[in-house]
């Protein structure tokens, strides 16, 4: 079983989101979590720093610790709005550009999930601004319908990564189907919609899902973790990732990346 990292860039600055709910939701969730005593103080008060700063991803953070690991990660950026996914075409056509410039493969954090013309389009427009066409696609928010998948084989999709289901790759049509196995939300929040595990408890029920990977079958197992929590504002998503990065190293777990996993199935 080999380990594959992705992460899911859903917001860049706080500009994108003057006039929707994003900021104030982050700010309430943000006191409920101080309140439970799952964050510090100095925590809490360092997220509205974050929200002065403007800046909400940790791109350059990431890539530069993901290059220090020997992470082969894959960063998901997406060209259409939706869902609280508000960056202008603009600042992602940056981060498409900055990613790639570091040596790291791009895919596209899909919005058109059941519209095949949507679907081909928003391939069409990632695809100029990747300068390729050799990139895959994770839905943002997971989102699908029962056609999802066989719409994105037919626009020329190399691969998907948007089902949450714990089993091995699978073929739909032309079209590789890599499962997430693990998302930072889901281990974090742990079915609530705040904070509700520390770092040793969310590290404990990772080591459990790769145990059980490994009896599963599953060739390889899928990581997703936002780009926005590798910083001292989310203490916990923070130290859960690399914690869990050095637990995978130090067990000798190989680290492979979509694309390099489709070539190897060939
Ligand atoms: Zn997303």
């Amino acid at each position: 079983m080999k380990i594959i990292v992705s992460h899911d860039v859903d917001h860049l600055y706080a500009r994108e989101h003057y006039l929707d709910m994003i900021l104030p939701k982050h700010i309430i969730r943000s006191k409920f979590e101080f309140l439970r005593g799952y964050i510090s103080f100095s925590e809490f008060k360092s997220r509205f720093g974050e929200l002065i700063s403007g800046r909400l991803h940790r791109i350059n953070e990431l890539t530069e610790y993901d290059k220090a690991q020997q992470i082969p990660s894959t960063f998901f950026i997406g060209v259409n709005k939706g869902l609280g996914l508000s960056y202008s075409i603009e600042d992602a056509s940056s981060a498409i550009n900055f990613i790639q410039s570091k040596g790291f493969d791009i895919g596209i954090h899909g919005i058109a999930y059941n519209d095949p013309l949507a679907i081909a389009q928003e391939r069409l427009k990632f695809a100029k601004i990747a300068g390729h066409e050799d990139f895959g696609i994770r839905m943002h928010y997971l989102r699908q319908s029962a056609d999802t998948l066989k719409y994105l084989s037919e626009a020329g999709y190399l691969f998907d990564c948007s089902v949450a289901k714990f089993c091995p790759t699978y073929k739909a049509g032309n079209l590789t189907e890599f499962p997430v196995h693990i998302m930072d939300g889901w281990i974090i929040n742990h079915g609530k919609s705040w904070q509700s595990v520390n770092t040793e408890k969310a590290l404990d029920n990772s080591k459990r899902l790769v145990e059980s990977g490994l009896k599963e079958g599953i060739d390889y197992f899928s990581i997703l973790f936002h780009d926005r929590y590798f910083s001292g504002c989310f203490v916990t998503w923070r130290d859960w990732y690399t914690l869990f990065i050095e637990w995978l190293k130090s067990n000798k777990f190989e680290f492979t990346s979509y694309k390099a996993a489709l070539k190897a199935m060939e």
